[in-house]
């Protein structure tokens, strides 16, 4: 028997469901296949923040804040967990400061909100922030912070309370000849569309579009803390001085290579390693930390000790003060990434799309591509 529906989503992670989501609320009938019982991808093992402020001022930034629009009614419609906490990057040297203040007085003209907060004023304003040797901050009002292992097991939830999408989890989808699809458990399905937002799983289906597409594997150690005591309180995404060095949004600053320089011939270990140093908190109060960056032949299964430790000892000299500092879990993600581009699309087959490489932005963006990639295409 051939079941049918107007649009096919194969994968469950962010980006998956962020198309499901569109395509349903354009009033068209959705299915969508999980392979895992539950998704196990990059979008459950993320850090949940949702980073307007790492994306390119203008268009990059845009999107992010469609993309945080959706989040928001997410929490209003679904009561999944958003928490509006904002950012702050904290400059320790004189070359981290130098891109702060340079890119608070790029960016604000573009559009990003954003401003830059003398060390005395970051720490009054936000008590968790360690005062030693911190010269400055740049501080953004937009970022958002979700609990990623449970706001992609409510959204599928939403979307067949709301929307009457058809979520099976369990099934892998093993091959698309348009209109048809096929399950490993011999299901036969037929769709108008289909897209396939299968993360970094790239042999499965249509490996010789993943294999020409530029594509790269990432893999980012991850921990986090117990619940912290007595309701304490991170407040906003910490950021170190490293990360300035990470995100597309700094390379608008003349002063960065400078600083990316130093780093590389200072910070061996850390550059060798692509460690930068992120902090954010959930609703449990557990702080999750990362991340590192290592990429395809250099993916072990297995986690490197000396990359946490030196996350771990950067966090605590440096960035924050927190009051219990016991890791209940260590895990490693790994997600896809264009060198250039934010996201790739392919068109393998007539309706067929491939949505890939998110890179470390899935969380961020992934609402924003997909409500842009409907309003455009939506014939
Ligand atoms: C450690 C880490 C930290 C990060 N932190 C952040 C952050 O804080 N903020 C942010 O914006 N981004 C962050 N990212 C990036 C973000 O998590 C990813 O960009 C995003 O999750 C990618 O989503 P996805 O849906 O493409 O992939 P995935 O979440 O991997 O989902 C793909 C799904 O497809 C399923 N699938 C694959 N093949 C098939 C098939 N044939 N049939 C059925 N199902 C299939 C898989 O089982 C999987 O569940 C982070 C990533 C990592 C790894």
């Amino acid at each position: 028997m051939t079941r049918r529906a107007d649009v096919a989503v194969i994968g469950g992670g962010i980006v998956g469901l962020a198309f499901a989501w569109e395509a349903a609320r354009r009033g068209r009938s959705v299915v969508l296949f999980e392979k895992s019982p539950r998704p196990v991808g990059a979008s459950v093992r993320n850090f949940g923040m949702v980073w307007p402020i790492g994306q390119l001022p203008g268009d990059g930034y845009a999107r992010a804040l469609r993309s945080r629009e959706r989040w928001l009614e997410l929490r209003d419609r679904a009561g999944v967990w958003v928490g509006e906490c904002g950012s702050l990057h904290l400059a320790h040297e004189s070359d981290e400061d130098a891109v702060v203040r340079e890119f608070v007085a790029a960016a604000g003209p573009l559009g990003v909100d954003c401003a830059y907060l003398p060390a005395d004023e970051a720490t009054k304003r936000f008590p968790a922030v360690r005062p030693t040797e911190l010269r400055s901050a740049l501080y953004s009002p937009t970022e958002l912070v979700v609990n990623p292992p449970e706001a992609i097991a409510r959204i599928p939830q939403f979307l067949t309370e709301t929307y009457d999408v058809v979520c099976h989890f369990g099934r892998a989808v093993i091959g698309v000849d348009m209109p048809r699809l096929r399950t490993a458990a011999g299901e036969n399905w037929e769709a108008d569309r289909v897209f396939v937002c299968s993360g970094a799983e790239f042999e499965t289906l249509f490996p010789d579009t993943f294999a020409s597409a530029g594509l790269r594997r990432c893999k980012l150690q991850m921990m986090k803390t117990r619940p912290q005591p007595q309701n304490w309180r991170l407040g906003p995404h910490l950021a170190g001085g490293l990360t300035l060095c990470h995100y597309k949004n700094f390379e608008v600053c003349r002063s960065l290579p400078i600083l990316k320089a130093r780093v590389r011939e200072t910070m061996l270990e850390f550059h060798r390693y692509g460690i930068h140093v992120m902090a954010a908190q959930n609703d449990r109060g557990e702080v999750v930390i990362g991340d590192s960056h290592e990429y395809d032949a250099d993916i072990s299964p297995f986690d490197k000790p000396e990359i946490d430790g030196l996350i771990l000892n950067y966090l605590q000299d440096r960035m924050v003060q927190l009051p219990d500092w016991t890791i209940a879990a260590r895990w490693h993600g790994v997600y896809a990434k264009h060198p250039i581009e934010p996201v790739v699309f392919a068109e393998p087959q007539s309706r067929c799309v491939v949505v890939a490489a998110t890179g470390g932005a899935g969380m961020t963006l992934a609402f924003g591509i997909a409500r842009d990639w409907w309003e455009v295409n939506d014939r």
